[in-house]
């Protein structure tokens, strides 16, 4: 595994003085981040590899500022880590954390799905209703999917069918009914629902806010249900409370839910699932190595 760093610096959130150090420091490296909210200002990522010399000097760059109280740097969190794996390295994990790669909107809720809000903190809810969505705006090329409330799951039936063909463990699949239509159930696509449970994070993952304050999350539900975080490090969770399905979801959510998001759990998946996903040659996942502990 090789393990990078990715460091945003914005004008529009007051980091100036970081977007101008990056392009003088690391010229070559430096790109410009084409979708800013305020026109005329600039937003720049690099990528360098964690740990690194020059991880170090934005790492003393950042903590610096951060000590001096500056605005832009205490309010934000900045960059987040990238892991690239090896093929062999992905065959041979025990349990891999599954991200799901295609968001689309609308969401459940704008197109008529029923919710119930269960902690006005953090926006933890409940579906109360078959979900209902614009169908023409699901990716028509990804067999997963999901909407921009980010726990609304959507699958392909190539997807339903392998995960049904390999006798595999976990997961169930509820009709998706058509918002121009919604009596219409859709034949193509189908809300993943997993019931699959892997209990919650061990104490070996690493939390924090970002890679250049690794000690505390950044906030978190005074309920206990959820948080918004970074992953410091890969996820771990305890072999004992994980059921042995092949897809399963952590007790702890994450996110800043409010609105129309929601706060939702990491997926995990086995070996087995993995290997299924690769030979039926499903799009739309990306993944890390996970570790049962
Ligand atoms: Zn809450």
């Amino acid at each position: 595994m090789t393990e990078y760093v990715n460091v945003q610096a914005s004008e529009t959130l007051d980091q100036g003085e970081l977007v101008a150090f990056l392009k003088s420091r690391f010229p070559e490296k430096t790109k410009l981040v084409e979708r800013t909210v305020v026109k005329g200002t600039e937003c720049v990522e690099v990528r360098v590899p964690s740990g690194s010399p020059e991880f170090e000097e934005i790492r003393e760059f950042i903590d610096a500022r951060r000590k001096q109280g500056l605005h832009g740097f205490t309010k934000f969190t900045i960059g987040w880590h990238l892991r690239k794996y090896t093929k062999a390295e992905l065959q041979h994990a025990e349990v891999l954390r599954l991200t799901i790669s295609s968001h689309f909107e609308p969401c459940g809720e704008e197109c008529g799905t029923v919710y119930e809000t269960l902690c006005k903190e953090c926006n933890w809810c409940r579906q109360m209703s078959d979900l209902i969505l614009d169908l023409r705006r699901v990716p028509q090329r990804k067999d997963i999917s999901e909407t921009i409330a980010w726990i609304e799951w959507i699958v392909s039936s190539k997807f339903v069918r392998a995960f049904a063909e390999n006798s595999l463990t976990g997961a169930e699949f509820r009709p998706i009914f058509e918002f121009k239509n919604p009596i219409k159930q859709s034949s193509e696509w189908h809300q993943l629902i997993v019931s699959g449970k892997a209990g919650a994070l061990a104490e070996k993952t690493k939390l924090g806010r970002d890679p250049f304050s690794p000690t505390g999350v950044s906030w978190r539900c005074s309920l206990g249900h959820a948080m918004v975080t970074n992953f410091l490090s890969e996820i771990y969770v305890h072999r004992d409370a994980w059921d042995g399905s092949d897809i399963a979801t952590t007790s702890d959510l994450f996110g800043p839910g409010r609105n129309l998001l929601r706060p939702s759990p990491l997926i995990l998946i086995s070996q087995r699932m993995y290997r299924v996903i690769q030979e039926a040659g499903l799009a739309g996942f990306s993944y890390e190595v996970a570790h049962l502990t």
